[in-house]
């Protein structure tokens, strides 16, 4: 019986710390008052909770608000310098690995490109950890002293932890287990799509939508649902680079053909210029060097203007078919091709969503892009060990 209470006061205690939290995290500067509003609790219990938050670093006074005839009040804050996390982008044109702080502002950076198509996972898990050294040596930081790692995959992961990733022709590699013995603090792994989703929802262009769509244009294609809830957001992944967008159409890497991805996937993309008659030769060495190439070029008439209106009429249909399964309120365009093309093709996706969505469902969906810039994915990442501090109200591990 008494465990059972004491269980009950430390769940309760948690719930309370998440709520406070998670609210001053993914909405700001916040006073009492206002926190007391938002989660529902008493204002001696946000009072008491609040007093262990900025006694444990996590939270910091930031100023006054003058009210309305009242006295002012003061506005609590996370305390970014609180905790660092990694975040790690397994991409399959290379790996970045991003020190940030908790509030996920950028520290260091580094980036490994790599030339094969089928990276050895011993190999990628020894970048990992010498982007980790490099980032937290750059910054000043303890690799050890980090709140986590978190790694993103272009794959799925098994609760074990071995991931099958297609693009990067893995199936079961055991990468947790490769990466554990080298990483001091603690680690997770999850599909990149799925991270991205969570920090374009947090920090960037899915901010206050109700469901929103993250979509992830790399070489590979993927998408996340994502659904703002009260204590963080949940998401769910799903494979639409891989639905059809045309009968016996182009062949795509996972044996089918027709699929979105071998239309709007970075390769795909630069394969259509290149069969394009006349097309002069991209500069650049490796495939995001091209992507930025091809941009560039298509500012006037020619076979790269026409590659980007080709690309965001097939993109516009695969997110006519989201909008039309899905209804999102926003769909968003993230990953490193919608950095290099969004800006050109924006108003051709936009025409070609209206043609093919339903005109009431497209009426209610907002098309953005990203805003989380080139570091997306591994910031992406980096959510993963956040994520966890959010749900415990404290540091664990
Ligand atoms: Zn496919």
């Amino acid at each position: 019986m008494k465990r059972d209470v004491g269980r009950t006061t430390r769940d309760l205690r948690r719930h309370n710390r998440t709520s406070v939290l998670t609210r001053l995290y993914l909405h700001g500067p916040a006073s009492r008052f206002d926190l007391m509003r938002a989660t529902g609790l008493s204002s001696a219990t946000v009072s008491n909770v609040v007093t262990d938050l900025v006694a444990d670093g996590l939270v910091a006074e930031a100023g006054l608000l003058d009210s309305d005839g009242g006295r002012p009040r003061t506005l609590l804050e996370v305390r970014p310098g609180y905790a660092q996390v990694a975040g790690v982008d397994i991409g399959e044109t290379h790996v970045q690995v991003g020190l940030f702080d908790w509030t996920l502002d950028t520290l260091a950076t580094a980036t490994y490109p790599m030339d094969t198509g089928r990276p050895d996972p011993g190999v990628l898990a020894g970048l990992v950890t010498t982007g980790i050294e490099e980032v937290t040596a750059k910054a000043g930081a303890d690799p050890a002293a980090l709140l986590g790692v978190g790694v993103g995959v272009p794959g799925a992961v098994r609760p074990d932890g071995a991931v099958h990733a297609p693009t990067l022709g893995w199936s079961g590699v055991p990468f947790d287990a490769l990466l554990r013995p080298h990483i001091a603090a603690p680690l997770h792994l999850d599909n990149c799509a799925r991270t991205l989703g969570q920090a374009e929802m947090w920090r960037g262009a899915g901010r206050g939508a109700d469901r929103a769509i993250v979509a992830l244009l790399a070489v590979g294609v993927g998408a996340a649902v994502a659904t703002g809830t009260p204590g963080g957001v949940a998401s769910t992944t799903s494979e639409w680079g891989h639905t059809v967008v045309e009968a016996g159409g182009a062949p795509c890497r996972c044996g089918s053909r027709g699929c979105l991805e071998a239309y709007v996937g970075a390769e795909a993309i630069l394969d259509h210029y290149g069969s394009l008659p006349g097309a002069p030769e991209l500069r650049g060495g490796g495939t995001e060097a091209k992507v930025a190439a091809l941009v560039a070029d298509a500012a006037r008439p020619g076979a790269a203007a026409d590659t980007v209106r080709w690309t965001a009429e097939y993109l516009g249909i695969g997110i006519a078919n989201l909008i039309n399964l899905l209804s999102p309120d926003r769909v968003v365009l993230s990953g490193w091709v919608s950095g290099a093309m969004g800006p050109a093709m924006l108003p051709a996706v936009r025409d070609a969503v209206r043609r093919h969505a339903l005109d009431y469902l497209a009426a209610g969906t907002v098309l953005e892009l990203g805003r989380l810039g080139p570091d997306a994915v591994a910031l992406g990442a980096a959510t993963l060990p956040v994520h966890g501090l959010l749900a415990a109200g404290e540091r664990t591990g």
